[in-house]
């Protein structure tokens, strides 16, 4: 018996009423939002606002998206809320939540937007792990989760597990970098923080996805689709098999079914519609699957012959000093024409890359790591 429903609905752009229906179907497909929301619960929308950076850049959730699922909550009859911690130091919440657009949407909506830098903490264990989970997350009657489809270079994906990631308020993100360097162990983390916060409902941004070098600086893949499950671990394994992925290729997703938390293969995940199939969707290199890899005493040996590791192109580059502040290990300091980056130090945890603002940082890779991972 099939055991999680994933729905899709086709939308073609980001016109409110086209995103409308969309929404509208998926959740109907699941039950309707009465399944979810009575008149009076408290719902806590989480999108995806990794940088302030302008919807159409594809980094962050659509703000029409985000419209369209406020509407169904309050139509509802339930309280909307809407909060995320973005990737860097806690300040300038107002500039990301003005210009990804969920300013304008939330006050026209009468919406309150929640600081998770200021809402508190609740301190959850989970695998013999602490974690700091803010409190709006664990508090609402409904966690509606509504990711953006994207690659990721460090996690290969993300998309409704790794979403979850933006319930740890601030600084404390690039500390779990620093705790788990190797990308399995990341996502050791980043399975627990979805556990711990078990999101009701799931609805993905997948009308312009990211490909490629994402989750910022990536390109823009139009897939025209919203996608929708109450098991995010279906939803996003779902994804990675329309998108000719092999799944359990996903440490997030490997991790997750392993302990039980979904669905992975398509045989028990009922998609009601055929699942279309898409072939040209590019995915970065798999830098995670060949940190993993490499047992620990020869990857020390190869370490000088095989890395990948973030570059700032001079040109591009500001200095803001994002990427010195989000360095979890301090591997980055300031220097007359850019910041320096001390790779003996470097945990390749790829935090400036998602911070820096400019897309000035890329990933270089060696030849032999080119090599390697092209079986990987
Ligand atoms: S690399 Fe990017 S984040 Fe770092 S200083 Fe330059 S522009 Fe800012
Ligand atoms: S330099 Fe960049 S990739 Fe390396 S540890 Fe610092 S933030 Fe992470």
């Amino acid at each position: 018996m099939k055991k999680s429903v994933v729905s899709i609905g086709e939308c073609p752009s980001y016109n409110l009423e086209y995103v409308e229906k969309a929404v509208q179907s998926v959740v109907n497909d699941l039950g309707g939002v009465s399944a979810f929301i009575k008149s009076g619960d408290t719902v806590l929308i989480k999108p995806n606002m990794l940088q302030a950076k302008p919807p159409e850049e594809g980094i962050t959730t659509h703000p029409q998206v985000l419209e369209a699922v406020i509407n169904i909550v309050q139509d509802a009859g339930g309280v909307a809320l809407v909060g995320d911690s973005h990737g860097g130091a806690a300040e300038g919440l107002k500039r990301y939540w003005d210009v990804t657009g969920y300013s304008e949407v939330c006050n026209r909506l009468d919406v309150e937007l929640v600081n998770f830098e200021k809402s508190g903490v609740y301190i959850k264990e989970r695998n013999g792990r602490k974690y700091y989970i803010a409190k709006p997350v664990l508090d609402c009657d409904c966690l509606i989760n509504l990711p953006k489809l994207k690659t990721h270079s460090l996690t290969v994906f993300t998309c409704a597990i790794k979403n979850m990631y933006g319930s740890i308020p601030g600084q404390r993100k690039t500390e779990y970098h620093k705790l788990a360097p190797k990308p399995m162990n990341f996502a050791e983390l980043v399975v627990d923080i979805f556990a711990l916060t078990k999101p009701q409902l799931n609805i993905v941004d997948g009308i312009v996805a990211m490909q490629g070098m994402g989750p910022a600086a990536g390109k823009p893949f139009d897939l025209g689709l919203i996608l929708a499950s109450t098991d995010g671990l279906a939803l996003d394994s779902y994804i990675c098999h329309m998108l000719g992925k092999n799944p359990l290729k996903v440490p997030v997703n490997k991790i997750a079914y392993d302990q039980g938390l979904g669905e992975v293969n398509i045989d028990d995940i009922d998609n009601l519609f055929d699942m279309p199939v898409i072939k040209d969707f590019k995915w970065p290199p798999n830098i995670a699957g060949t940190m993993n890899r490499i047992p620990e005493p020869i990857m020390r040996g190869l370490l000088n012959l095989m890395w990948t590791r973030p570059v700032i192109k001079e040109g591009d580059c500001i200095k803001c000093g994002k990427c010195i502040e989000s360095c979890p290990v301090n591997a980055i300091t300031d220097n007359v024409v850019i910041p320096d980056i001390d790779y003996s130090e470097c945990i390749n945890c790829l935090c400036c890359m998602e911070m820096c603002p400019e897309k000035a940082v890329y990933l270089e890779q060696s030849f032999l790591e080119k090599v390697i991972s092209r079986f990987a």
